[in-house]
């Protein structure tokens, strides 16, 4: 949804954790980028390199404002992850630093992990714990070998940075799974279980992200054809098997909805982001609609250009005809991939073929849990206590198969009930 946080500006308790991050970024992607590219060899994964910013500057780097330390992991690594999804540097630079704001989302979790957008809501920032970042590292070299169409979401670079004071944060830069020019009607956070994954009515706000039991308690299925869906379990086997082999538990399916009938009416230019001073590009983008979008204005082949118009008609925005032509708003990791390249998701589309009234947003989210030793004495003290049917501590195995994709397509086939994982479970 379009909870846009809180920007991050001088005076506030993050201003220097966000200056660290971004000139860090900054200077690390550019000095990486400078040099010719080359193909990546063993030491390219375990590398680190260290820079230190001071106020004075010196040969090898420039002066900052203030005095830190920062690491920069696996920069060879990060730098192919970024141009096999195509996030040219310049672009990825523009998005993180060319403003130095960065949205703080609401307060951290009970993980303790901080989230901040780039100021064009493209890239997510998500701090990490030690034992996370660590995790990932050693993972690294597998989730470098997932393919493109992967559906585990993009982390474009590793760093940390540490503070006069002896502090170190650590943290990824992620994509966002959400558009930035549509609002998102629905959220859910799946994990194939059903212990402890209901959101209490009482504690349901407009932009709260739902659970399991939420989803199948609404009844709730994502139609999208057999066709696309076919792909879509394809490559979430695939995603789930790299996740059991490296051990990998706690993930979650992120599920956003666009409700095309619905369309965008949070206005996102009343919101926060307007202290982003997007350019004229995006506020273009982000037009809100200002009248319902009627079905017959969708539907039928969607070309690039076409679907903008149809879309800008639909939702009541006067464009001029060389605004047309311009390419698609969405960025180039999201459109010339499978799974998001349809208004930067997946339209709805029936058995026929027709289109639907929505838009899926769907990735896996949250993967730097390991199945350590805590998970296992949990395991072994719940299973003691009997019902390991049901406990919410299981190997990464299990994990992996209890992620139940087909629960999520109940479409309009009874006989799918008896695969729903999620619902036997709960049997
Ligand atoms: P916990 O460990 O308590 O589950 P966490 O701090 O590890 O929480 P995540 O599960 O990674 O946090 O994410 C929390 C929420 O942030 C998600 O439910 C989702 O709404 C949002 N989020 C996370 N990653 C993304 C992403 N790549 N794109 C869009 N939204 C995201
Ligand atoms: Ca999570
Ligand atoms: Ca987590």
């Amino acid at each position: 949804g379009v909870v846009l946080g809180t920007p991050i500006r001088e005076g506030h308790a993050n201003y220097l954790l966000m200056y660290d991050m971004l000139t860090g970024i900054r200077v690390a992607v550019s000095r990486c980028n400078a040099k010719p590219n080359r193909l990546l060899d063993e030491a390219d994964f375990k590398a680190a390199h260290k820079l230190a910013f001071d106020v004075t500057g010196n040969e090898l780097l420039p002066k900052a404002t203030y005095d830190f330390k920062f690491k920069d992991y696996a920069p060879w690594v990060f730098r192919q992850i970024r141009e096999q999804f195509q996030v040219e540097a310049p672009e990825y630079l523009l998005s993180l630093t060319g403003k130095y704001i960065l949205s703080e989302l609401g307060s951290p979790g009970k993980s303790g992990s901080f989230f901040y957008y780039s100021q064009d809501y493209r890239f997510i920032i998500k701090t990490i714990s030690k034992a996370e970042h660590k995790f990932f590292r050693r993972i690294l070299r597998g989730y470098y070998e997932a393919n493109p169409d992967t559906l585990i979401s993009r982390i474009f670079g590793l760093h940390r940075v540490k503070l006069p004071g002896g502090q170190k944060i650590r943290f990824v830069v992620m994509g966002n799974l959400f558009p930035a020019n549509k609002d998102i009607h629905e959220t859910y956070d799946l994990k194939g279980s059903t212990v402890g994954r209901r959101v209490k009515p009482e504690d349901i706000k407009p932009h709260s992200t739902l659970k399991d039991l939420n989803f199948l308690e609404a009844n709730r299925h994502l139609s999208i054809g057999s066709r696309k869906k076919e792909v879509f379990l394809d490559q979430l086997e695939r995603d789930v098997l790299f996740l059991q082999i490296s051990n990998v538990m706690d993930y979650s399916l992120l599920v956003g909805v666009h409700n095309l009938l619905i369309g965008n009416r949070e206005n996102i230019r009343d919101n926060n982001l307007v202290a982003f001073e997007p350019s004229p590009e995006t506020l273009l983008r982000r037009q809100p609609s200002t009248t319902r979008m009627s079905s017959g204005t969708r539907g039928g082949g969607r070309s690039r250009s076409t679907s903008r118009q149809r879309r800008a008609q639909g939702e009541g925005v006067e464009i001029e005809p060389s605004r047309a032509v311009l390419p698609d708003d969405m960025p180039p990791e999201k459109s010339n991939f499978y799974f998001y390249k349809e208004m930067g998701g997946m339209i709805a589309t029936q058995e026929s073929g027709e289109e639907g009234d929505e838009v899926y947003y769907l990735g896996i989210i949250d993967i730097f849990t390991e199945y350590n030793m805590t998970k296992k004495a949990e395991h072994f003290f719940k299973s003691l206590m009997g019902g390991s049917r049901t406990i919410s501590a299981v190997n990464s195995v299990s994990y992996g198969k209890r992620f139940a994709p087909d629960s999520l397509f109940i479409d309009s086939h009874p006989k799918s009930l008896s695969r729903c994982k999620t619902l036997q479970c709960s049997l």
